[in-house]
C-alpha cells in the first residue's frame, strides 16, 4: 500500500508522529523560523547533538532524536536558497524531500511531517516548491511500501493553498 498524503496546517513542533522534518541550514546549528520553532520545543539538548554532526551539505538530510518534541526523531535537512531558478534550486528542493522520506524510511519512520522547506527566508516561490514537493513525496513513497502517512504541515495561509492546488484539491490522498 502507498502512504498516504495530507494536508494540515498546524505548528510542526506540536505533532507526535514518528519524525518531524526540519528546514535547516548547513551549519545544522539553530537559526529563525521553523528551525527557531523546532530548537526551543526540543530543548537544549538537540543544539548539543546537533554539534556532532558537522553540518549538512544543502539537498541532504540527518537524524537526531526529537528530544523534548512529542515527535520520537528529527530529520533536518537543507534546502536550497531561491537564487533565481538556474542554480538547480528545484533539483535540491526536490533532493530534500527524497531524501528526508528515504533516510527516514531506514530508520523506521512510518509517519512523517514536512514543513514547507525554503519557503520561508529561502524565498523559494512558493507554488513551485509546494508541487516540487507533492510530486517527489508522491514518487518517492511509491518505493517505500513500509511508509504509513505524509503529513504536509503548512503554517501560513498561502503554503496551505498552494499545498491544496499541488494535491489537486483535496487535503487527503
Ligand atoms: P527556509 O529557510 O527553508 O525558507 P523557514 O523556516 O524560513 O525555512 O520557512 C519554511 C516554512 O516553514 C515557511 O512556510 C514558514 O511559514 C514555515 N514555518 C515556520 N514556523 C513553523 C512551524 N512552527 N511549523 C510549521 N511550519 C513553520
Amino acid at each position: 500500500m502507498t502512504a498516504k498524503i495530507t494536508l494540515i496546517q498546524d505548528d510542526i513542533t506540536t505533532l507526535a508522529v514518528d519524525a518531524i522534518v526540519n528546514a535547516a541550514n548547513e551549519s545544522l546549528l539553530g537559526g529563525g523560523g521553523v528551525d527557531g520553532a523546532i530548537h526551543r520545543a526540543a530543548g537544549p539538548q538537540l543544539l548539543a547533538f546537533c554539534k556532532t554532526l558537522g553540518g549538512c551539505p544543502t539537498g541532504e538530510a540527518r537524524i537526531t532524536p526529537g528530544f523534548d518534541l512529542p515527535a520520537r526523531h528529527i530529520i533536518h535537512t537543507v534546502g536550497p536558497v531561491w537564487r533565481g531558478g538556474q542554480q538547480q534550486e528545484a533539483a535540491l528542493l526536490s533532493a530534500c524531500y527524497r531524501n528526508s522520506l528515504v533516510l527516514a524510511d531506514q530508520l523506521g519512520v512510518r509517519d512523517i511531517a514536512f514543513p514547507a522547506i525554503s519557503c520561508g527566508v529561502y524565498g523559494y516561490p512558493v507554488e513551485a516548491a509546494c508541487k516540487i514537493a507533492v510530486d517527489t513525496i508522491s514518487e518517492t513513497v511509491s518505493g517505500l511500501p513500509d511508509m504509513r502517512k505524509v503529513i504536509l504541515c503548512a503554517f501560513d495561509d498561502v503554503v496551505y493553498q498552494a499545498w491544496l492546488t499541488a494535491l489537486g484539491g483535496s487535503a487527503y490522498h
